[in-house]
């Protein structure tokens, strides 16, 4: 076998790299024109490529890495459930410490009422058993027929044929067959695009009342849930107007409509509680969670799920699972993420350090000319770019152009900032000091100016009318 490693050149891994590997949510052929940046190693907030360059990861991976790169604690977890348990299943009859001490930690965490947990492979896969098991609920409640479910344009719950179904993007439908039958989506609260001249208040109210809308065009007794990300991520970082989750809550109440907190971004830390449902004030009857769960250093997800759900669903069998459900090394890794976030005093940081200077760093961003506003909630955030700062408008050009332009220019200042549309997201380590938030600040201004320059430049500052 031959060796491939960190010592080849940069070129020869790239063209490797377009010869056999296919990479998620790309257009490859392009990418092998441009050639793929490859990340060799990181610690505490920084990548580093092949090409020597320190990168400040203000993503997080995909917002993901909550403790930083390089936590020794986690390492030493994987190594010794590797040494003493690599793998067992959870199906038949058998269980393990890992998935035993993960779940109960679990239920310790979350809000009052979310007791059990159903371990996942991902954030996809989670949500697939979130659809069947709402199902299945109801049906054995005696409704079969309250089956469908409500979502929300724009919202990510992942990948698969469920999660990609219940998920927004117009773009993911257009290709294989998705939305599956019986998922349904509604508006989002997005007030900086869609609000026009409603205040954000107003504005919130009439895309909850949405939901009620639905509800009753499906008829109550053919609704099983809603699904939602306390704050949208993938979105664009939508944080809903404060009359948002409220009225949706009293809503789901009034029809008996359970709800769905999609906590795979905002769990964990990220938004300064350990759930963004708590944040959001919201009651939700089963969380979704990965990503943050175990830092991203090993692929975990799951459903914590309530008590009703749990006592209808454990008196019968429920045939669904995946391999690695409860994963011994993942579970592991998690309880250590979790050991981290406690023993670190890590939301003690974020709400009373890198929030704030994080909140000082962004609204400095956002008086620059061709950022249009911001939005933030804790440590995920995003800027609008925009032609024309006082009315919020887009481009007339191709969406996306001027947010794919600025996101070359972050990572030619050493730093990533990821681009949905032409928002510039925002969703660093939680970790993350106000030193190293100064830094970013620097960076993120320079890659500002860059962009700015180049679209004036390119005569591109032209508003769509
Ligand atoms: C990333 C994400 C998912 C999907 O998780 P995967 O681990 O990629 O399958 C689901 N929901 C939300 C809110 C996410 O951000």
């Amino acid at each position: 076998m031959s060796i491939i490693s960190n010592n080849l050149p940069t070129a020869e891994l790239q063209a490797l790299d377009a010869a056999h590997h296919m990479h998620p949510f790309t257009t490859n052929d392009e990418l092998k024109e441009r050639g793929a940046r490859v990340i060799t190693q990181a610690k505490g907030v920084y990548l580093q490529d092949s090409e020597g360059n320190q990168i400040l990861d203000a993503m997080a991976g995909l917002w993901c890495v909550n403790v930083g790169y390089g936590r020794q604690e986690l390492i030493d977890a994987a190594t010794r459930q590797m040494q003493e348990l690599p793998f067992y299943n959870t199906f038949f009859n058998t269980t393990h410490t890992p998935a035993i001490a993960l779940a109960a930690e679990l239920a310790k965490l979350a809000p009052e009422g979310l007791n059990h947990v159903f371990f996942a492979g991902s954030g996809s896969e989670a949500n697939d058993t979130n659809l069947r098991m709402v199902r299945t609920y109801w049906a054995e409640k005696g409704q079969p027929q309250k089956s469908h479910v409500i979502s929300r344009k724009n919202a990510y719950h992942g990948s698969s044929m469920g999660s990609g179904s219940m998920g927004g993007m117009s773009y993911m439908h257009a290709q294989g067959g998705m939305p599956i039958p019986g998922i349904h989506h509604i508006g989002q609260p997005d007030w900086w695009a869609e609000g026009g001249d409603h205040t954000p208040e107003a504005f919130g109210l009439t895309r909850a009342q949405e939901l009620e809308a639905k509800i009753l065009e499906l008829g109550a007794e053919n609704v099983a849930a809603f699904i939602a990300e306390p704050v949208q991520g993938a979105g664009g970082v939508i944080v809903p107007p404060s009359t948002y989750w409220p009225e949706i809550q009293r809503i789901c109440d009034k029809y008996d409509v359970l709800i769905i907190a999609d906590e795979v971004i905002c769990g964990f830390g990220r938004t300064g509680n350990w759930f963004g449902s708590t944040t959001m004030g919201i009651k939700p009857h089963i969380m979704t969670i990965a990503k943050g769960l175990s830092s991203g250093y090993a692929p975990i997800g799951g459903s914590i799920v309530c008590d009703e759900i749990a006592e209808v669903i454990n008196a019968v069998e429920f045939n669904h699972g995946y391999t690695y459900s409860g994963h011994p090394v993942c579970a592991a890794v998690a309880l250590a993420n979790l050991r981290v976030l406690q023993d670190d005093n890590v939301l003690d940081h974020v709400r009373n350090v890198a929030a704030p200077a994080l909140k000082d760093a962004l609204e400095k961003l956002a008086d620059h000319p061709v950022v249009g506003g911001l939005n933030l909630c804790g440590m995920m955030a995003s800027l609008p770019l925009t032609p024309q700062k006082e009315n919020r408008a887009k481009f007339a050009m191709d969406q996306g152009t001027a947010g794919f332009m600025c996101r070359e220019r972050c990572f030619a200042n050493n730093l990533v900032m990821r681009h949905v549309g032409d928002r510039m997201i925002i969703s660093p380590p939680l970790v993350i000091t106000a030193e190293e938030i100064d830094i970013f600040h620097t960076r993120a201004k320079a890659a500002l100016d860059d962009t700015y320059k180049a679209l004036k430049e390119g005569d591109m500052l032209k508003a769509a009318t």
